[in-house]
C-alpha cells in the first residue's frame, strides 16, 4: 500500500478536496446515480451541526476547495450560510457549488455572493441549452464575482457493485485516490470518501441485502469525539479497507493514468487549485486533455438490466452508457 503522506499548510494538515452534501435528495430522478440520490427523499445536513463540524475540523484541517453538493444543492435554501461559515472558518481555499443546474435561475444574491465557482453538470433531460445558460449567468458572475462552468454529461459509469472479492476489495482500497486527495464531510462525520454514507441504503432497496455493519458509522470518524487529531491520523493511515469498498469500483478503477498523475501533483498545491479554477483557460484545456486521454471520471450507472449485470463484475472501461 502505497505511503499516503500528510502534507501542512498553514500550520494545519491539508487535504485537497472535500466533498460536503448539503442535502441528501435531488429534483431529478438519474437512474442509480453516484450519490443514490434516487433513493432519498428528504435528508439534510443541519445548519447546526455543520458548524459544529466546521469548528472542529477548521482547527487542525485546511482543505484546498470544499465542494458544496447533494442530491441538488440548489434545494437548499440557505446554503450561503454554510458556505459563508465554512469561509468565515478558513476551512477551504475555494467554496464551489456542484449542481444539476434545474435551479440555477432561483439562486438568491447570497449565494452568488457566497460561492467562488458554480460548476454546472448538463444533463441531457435539461430543456436549458448550454448557450442559454451561459447567457443568464455571465453577466451575474461579472456582478457577483462566481467563475462558472458548465459541463456537459452524456455518459455515467459503472461504479457500483455487489460481487468484490476480500481481496479485490482490499486492492481497490488500498489504490484508490479519493483517499489521499479527497474525503466527504457529512452529519458529524469524516469519510474517507463519499461511498459510505449510501452503500447500506444501496444494498437494501436494490439488492435487499442487510449487511450487519451500519457503514455511516463504521466507516467514518465522529468528527466531536475527543483527541480528534489522534483518531484522524489513525483513521488516515488505516491500512484496512472501508466496508464500502466491497461494493465499489472506484479504487479498481484509480489505475494510476497520467491524468489520475496530474490531478494528484495538482491537488498538492492550494495555489494550483485556486488558479485553475480562476482560470478558464486552464478549466476548459484540462478538460481538453482528459478527452484526449479518454480519461473516464467516477460516476454513476444505469438501470438496464443488462448493465446491471455487468455492473456486478470489474467495469470494462471500453463500455459507457447514456445518461437516463
Ligand atoms: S446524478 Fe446528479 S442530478 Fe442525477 S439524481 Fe444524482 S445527484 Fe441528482
Ligand atoms: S469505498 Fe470506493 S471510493 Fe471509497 S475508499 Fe473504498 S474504493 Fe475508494
Amino acid at each position: 500500500m502505497k505511503e499516503r503522506v500528510m502534507k501542512i499548510e498553514k500550520q494545519k494538515i491539508y487535504i485537497p478536496h472535500a466533498e460536503i452534501p448539503v442535502v441528501e435528495q435531488c429534483n431529478l430522478n438519474c437512474s442509480l446515480c453516484n450519490s443514490h440520490a434516487y433513493l432519498i427523499d428528504n435528508s439534510e445536513y443541519p445548519l447546526e451541526q455543520f458548524k459544529k463540524d466546521v469548528d472542529i475540523l477548521s482547527e487542525y484541517i485546511h482543505f484546498g476547495f470544499l465542494t458544496f453538493m447533494g442530491g441538488e444543492p440548489l434545494l437548499c435554501e440557505n446554503l450561503y450560510e454554510y458556505i459563508n461559515y465554512a469561509k468565515e472558518k478558513q476551512l477551504g481555499e475555494v467554496c464551489r457549488v456542484l449542481t444539476n443546474g434545474f435551479l440555477v435561475r432561483k439562486m438568491s444574491p447570497e449565494l452568488m455572493e457566497a460561492m467562488d465557482v458554480l460548476e454546472i453538470s448538463h444533463y441531457p433531460q435539461m430543456k436549458a441549452t448550454v448557450s442559454e445558460l451561459n447567457d443568464y449567468l455571465e453577466p451575474l458572475s461579472k456582478k457577483y464575482g462566481f467563475t462558472y462552468y458548465i459541463k456537459k454529461i452524456k455518459y455515467f459509469n459503472c461504479i457500483d457493485t455487489v460481487a468484490l472479492s476480500e481481496e479485490a476489495a482490499q486492492q481497490g482500497y488500498e489504490k484508490c485516490s479519493r483517499i489521499t486527495d479527497g474525503c466527504s464531510i457529512f452529519n458529524g462525520y469524516y469519510y474517507k470518501c463519499m461511498r459510505p454514507k449510501t452503500t447500506n441504503l444501496y444494498l437494501e432497496k436494490e439488492y435487499g441485502i442487510i449487511s450487519d455493519v451500519n457503514m455511516r458509522e463504521a466507516d467514518g470518524l465522529k468528527i466531536s469525539e475527543e483527541n480528534f487529531v489522534e483518531r484522524f491520523i489513525a483513521y488516515r493511515n488505516r491500512k484496512e479497507r472501508l466496508e464500502a469498498c466491497k461494493y465499489c469500483l472506484m479504487g479498481l478503477e484509480s489505475e494510476c493514468s497520467a491524468i489520475e498523475g496530474l490531478k494528484h501533483w495538482a491537488y498538492g498545491y492550494p495555489w494550483v487549485i485556486k488558479t485553475f479554477y480562476k482560470s478558464r483557460f486552464l478549466y476548459h484545456g484540462f478538460k481538453m486533455f482528459k478527452k484526449i486521454f479518454q480519461y473516464d471520471e467516477g460516476a454513476h450507472y444505469t438501470s438496464d438490466e443488462y448493465i446491471r449485470t455487468e455492473c456486478h463484475k470489474v467495469r470494462d472501461k471500453s463500455k459507457r452508457h447514456p445518461v437516463l
